[in-house]
């Protein structure tokens, strides 16, 4: 039997109302801090992101898929979506429009990792990019965005840590710095290490090898941000304080991209376990040049979604909030089969979700099965009751029945308290 490839997972019915909300409820807040939606190809040429990511980065040297196409092009299923909404940005003149781009996205990326609980190799990130400003606000606004939409989400107990790597220049200086901390202990790194420590050595600090995190964990924090740099992180701080968004300072937090300058940020969250990032972002200042564009300043965050829907999984609200079909039209009686199928029509057309058991047996089985779907009515069309166009409607939660006029239904039960419209607005007038 054929199987799905390690580290790649279906979403099955049973999970995706979860999903759903995550999604909706990013389009929305997103739409109100007037970002717009932005779809990127999956595949892009790999030297994209080999030129934005860096080459030294995990992502680059292990993670990446690349395979060469017919036409023998050098291709790369997205390991992430920043470059290639930059790539959209120049190529679509983008900034044309004037101002801030704010755009959203939603979709699938790809990285050749080690499978495991909140970690695979096709998966799914939400995140935001604002492309064409500097000022600190921005960051205030794009880092604010991420604790909202998790307080939206109802998620709680996480944690934003907050960063400022400077400019091109500052990083230079962090890194000649943390080259002096790092080499007495040089022997001791991993292979891999070794060669960070030439290359670029903060990828030390994201190494996920236990010795190599004891040794950087007893690395002083270095932070050699010149003064623009250090009056943006300020300014940065003073916004986030005025709106009242709680982080906390970690000067070892580097992220595992190399674009990044200035503000870097990530939000852990407590019941994830040891792969408690949920979301991670930062400025990227130089990237739009270094991918052919004009220097313009940018920022972004991005959500892994697994994550996200773990620790939405356990929040007892959201267990509750997945009731979905609302009324069962069941039939004593095969007879008023037709019957019931248009009744069922007419319910669903109204937005209410219903639904009818299509092996008919005993209404004592259809009963059954109305009480496994979890509705709140169930609608009894009897041969007695419908010769006076009449129909039962059973109230599953108060376990109270009352006879009721069939055209009289619908908004009988559209007045009921507690009956969600799968849409506000009828899906047909008639
Ligand atoms: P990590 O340190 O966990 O590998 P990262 O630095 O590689 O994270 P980013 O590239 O910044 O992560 O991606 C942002 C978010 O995407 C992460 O915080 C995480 O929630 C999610 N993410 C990253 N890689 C994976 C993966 N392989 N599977 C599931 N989610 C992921
Ligand atoms: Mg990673």
């Amino acid at each position: 039997m054929i199987k799905a490839l390690r580290g790649t997972k279906d979403i099955l019915p049973d999970e995706i109302s979860l999903w759903q909300r995550i999604e909706a409820i990013g389009r929305n807040i997103f739409n109100i801090y007037g970002y717009k939606e932005i779809r990127t190809p999956i595949i892009e040429e790999a030297s994209l992101f080999i030129r934005s990511i860096g080459d030294a980065t995990d992502i680059v040297q292990k993670e990446m898929y690349v395979f060469s196409d017919r036409g023998n092009r050098i291709i790369a299923l997205r390991p992430e979506a920043t470059a290639s909404i930059v790539r959209a940005y120049i190529e679509n003149s983008l900034f044309q429009a004037g101002g801030v781009a704010k755009l959203f996205y939603i979709g699938p990326m790809f990285r050749s990792e080690r499978p495991q609980q909140g970690r695979q190799r096709q998966f799914y990130q939400i995140g935001v990019e604002a492309i064409g400003s500097d000022n600190p606000f921005i960051d205030a606004e794009v880092i604010a965005l991420s604790a909202r939409f998790l307080e939206c989400l109802g998620v709680k107990k996480f944690h934003v840590k907050l960063n400022s790597l400077g400019c091109q220049k500052d990083k230079i200086r962090v890194i000649e710095k943390h080259k002096e901390n790092f080499r007495p202990y040089l022997e001791r790194l991993c292979e891999t290490c070794k060669n960070r420590f030439d290359k670029n050595v903060l990828r030390i600090f994201d190494c996920k090898e236990d010795s190599c995190k004891s040794i950087a964990q007893n690395i002083k924090a270095e932070s050699a941000l010149c003064d623009d740099c250090a009056e943006h992180f300020e300014k940065v701080k003073v916004g986030l304080n005025a709106i009242g968004v709680e982080y906390t300072i970690d000067n070892k937090m580097v992220r595992g991209l190399d674009y990044y300058t200035r503000t870097v940020f990530e939000i852990t969250q407590e019941s994830l376990g040891a792969k408690d990032a949920v979301c991670a972002g930062g400025r990227y200042n130089n990237l739009v040049k270094e991918l052919g564009g004009k220097d313009t300043p940018a920022i972004g965050f991005a959500f892994g979604m697994e994550r996200l829907a773990l620790a939405l999984d356990k929040a007892e609200e959201v267990k509750n909030a997945r009731c979905k079909v609302n009324t069962f039209v069941a039939i004593a009686g095969d007879a008023l089969y037709n019957e019931a199928f248009k009744l069922l029509d007419s319910l669903r057309m109204a937005g209410i979700s219903s639904e009818i058991d299509y092996d008919t047996k005993s209404l004592k089985a259809q009963m059954r099965k109305a009480e496994k779907l979890g509705v709140k009515f169930v609608i009894i069309l009897g041969e007695e009751e419908f010769k006076s166009n009449k129909v039962v409607l059973k109230d599953m939660e108060k376990h109270s029945q009352e006879e009721i006029q069939l055209d009289k239904l619908i908004a009988e039960l559209c007045s009921r308290p507690g009956l969600e419209h799968s849409y506000t607005k009828k899906v047909v007038d008639r």
